[in-house]
């Protein structure tokens, strides 16, 4: 069985703990590796390697610092095909969307070169006589993030890629179960010039992130993942003293007034629901029809699922890949059964499909008639699984969507630009779509939910990454007006 190593100070380091991982093949079913998931004093070596690589990173010149990220840059996009290959096989995503995953995620090492411009700070001449004042950004130290299966080229690289430019060095926690591309990165890191020890991988599991959270000289920790383990990522790395941004679930609503283009919202409905199965943390969730759109909606979002092709990576026209694990397809579709008891209609049903039953699909399915208070409605599913909801009036959708324990992402779809101006003002939710659906920020604006979707107060990447992985000195100066000091200077003191 293949094992997938730790990446610590420049190499490969083969895991010591003797605990591993299954890493399986979704559209097969079949374990196709080991991980091995670090002890505590392996994430230990790797905080060791990261800290003594922080005293020379830190003083490496900003342009050192950005030709790097830009030599990142070049051979990330000259292994694009690898990287999207290797994400599909281990995530199970189809090509189209994993090309997508890192042309999202390459948008941050653009936005990452640009480090000298962003590390500027501000300046004030004469505040008093002979007195400036002047801020300056300097890094934190080693700083870590923790990220989830769904994205897992994607969300590394909205922490590291800002983490490292401005200075800081890094270790990183992937999800156990797609951990193979983060090597893959961490070997082009070295490729294009990056120290040893400035980017980690340590692979693991709860015992890893624990040694994470307590390890006194990690100043930050970055965490995108599930809201429980979100809160608790916050709660214990704030109470040990550190940066913490914690970015967690979400339900997201995608609202269609009765003046809404039907095909518009429907393309868009079925892209954003059940693209990556589903397993997007911006994925739509719930359609909230409002008045009689429902009625034609409904059917024009049913009528295109029987053509979206789901299928293993390997097919190059699968529109929809398989589901990460087969405990998590099982609950996904524990979702579908008992939707009929509490009330909701099966327009869709995904577990009727003749796909191949050892991996780990499940075929996109369609809920009507969802109402609060259902499992279907109030829960994070993560899968396949579209529900609809239907409202009599705008101010119904709001009320809706605001009494929502998740607040990170919303759409509204309509052709009148007052009501699109009103709902982006009304809705207590961070990322908002006009006629878009998966309004996720681009690299050089920050990424963030409210409520239970979002812990602590820093959005990721962009602007906000830049301010959370740099912490400000404000140095005040005077110096004395040379006509007045009594010191030589060997030249002439009049202006
Ligand atoms: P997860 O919370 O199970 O795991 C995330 C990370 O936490 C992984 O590295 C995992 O190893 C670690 N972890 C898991 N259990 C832990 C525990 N008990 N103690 C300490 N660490 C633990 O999430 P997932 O299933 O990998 O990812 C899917 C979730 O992530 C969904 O809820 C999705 O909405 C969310 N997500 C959110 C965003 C966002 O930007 N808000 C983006 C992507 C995914």
């Amino acid at each position: 069985m293949r094992t997938i190593d730790h990446w610590i100070n420049g190499a490969l380091t083969p895991s010591a703990s003797g605990r591993t991982s299954p890493v399986f093949n979704p559209a097969t079913g079949e374990q196709q590796a080991e991980v091995g998931l670090a002890s505590a004093e392996e994430v230990d070596t790797a905080v060791d390697a990261a800290a003594r690589a922080f005293r020379t990173w830190r003083s490496a010149s900003l342009s050192k610092r950005a030709e790097v990220m830009f030599r990142f840059h070049q051979l990330v996009v000259a292994h694009r095909d690898e990287i999207a290959d290797l994400v599909s096989s281990e995530h199970g995503k189809v090509p189209s969307d994993a090309a997508g995953e890192l042309a999202r995620g390459i948008e941050n090492i653009e936005f990452a070169c640009g480090v000298p411009q962003l590390m500027k700070g501000g300046f004030s001449e004469q505040a008093s006589g002979g007195v400036d004042v002047y801020s300056i950004k300097q890094p934190l130290g080693v700083v870590a993030g923790i990220t989830p299966f769904n994205f897992p080229a994607m969300v590394p690289m909205w922490m590291f890629a800002n983490a490292i430019a401005t200075g800081n060095t890094f270790v990183l926690k992937p999800s156990e179960k797609d951990p193979s591309v983060s090597l893959l990165m961490a070997d082009l890191l070295r490729q294009a010039g990056l120290p040893d020890g400035v980017f980690n991988v340590v692979q693991g599991d709860k015992v890893a992130v624990d040694r994470i959270l307590d390890h006194p000289d990690i100043q930050a920790v970055s965490f995108v993942g599930s809201t429980p383990i979100a809160k608790y990522i916050y709660s214990t790395g704030t109470a040990n003293g550190k940066r913490v941004q914690a970015l967690g679930g979400a339900k997201n609503h995608m609202v269609v007034l009765p003046d809404a283009d039907i095909d518009m919202a429907a393309d868009a409905a079925v892209s954003a629901g059940y693209g990556s199965a589903g397993e997007r943390c911006m994925a739509i969730s719930v359609v909230v029809a409002v008045g009689d759109v429902g009625d034609r909606l409904v059917p024009a979002i049913a009528e295109r699922l029987p053509r979206l092709r789901v299928g293993p990576g390997t097919d190059p026209a699968a529109e929809m890949g398989p589901l990460i694990t087969r405990e998590h397809r099982d609950k996904v579709a524990s979702y579908v059964s008992g939707a009929p008891d509490e009330g909701a209609t099966i327009v869709v049903d995904g577990r009727d499909n003749d796909l191949p039953s050892e991996g780990f699909f499940l075929a996109p399915t369609l809920l009507d008639w969802v109402k609060p208070g259902m499992r279907a409605y109030d829960d994070e599913i993560f899968g396949p699984v579209l529900s609809v909801m239907r409202v009599s009036t705008y101010e119904e959708a709001v009320d809706l969507i605001n009494a929502h324990q998740y607040g990170n992402g919303t759409a509204i779809f309509t052709r009148d630009g007052g009501a699109a101006r009103q709902f982006q003002f009304d809705i207590q939710v961070g990322m908002v779509g006009i006629n878009v659906p998966i309004p996720v920020p681009v690299s050089y604006y920050s990424f963030g939910g409210w409520k239970a979707s979002l812990f602590g107060d820093s959005n990721m990447y962009g602007p906000s990454g830049i301010e959370f992985y740099t912490r400000t000195k404000t140095v005040t100066s005077r110096w004395p007006d040379p006509a007045t000091s009594s010191v030589d200077l060997g030249f002439p003191r009049t202006r």
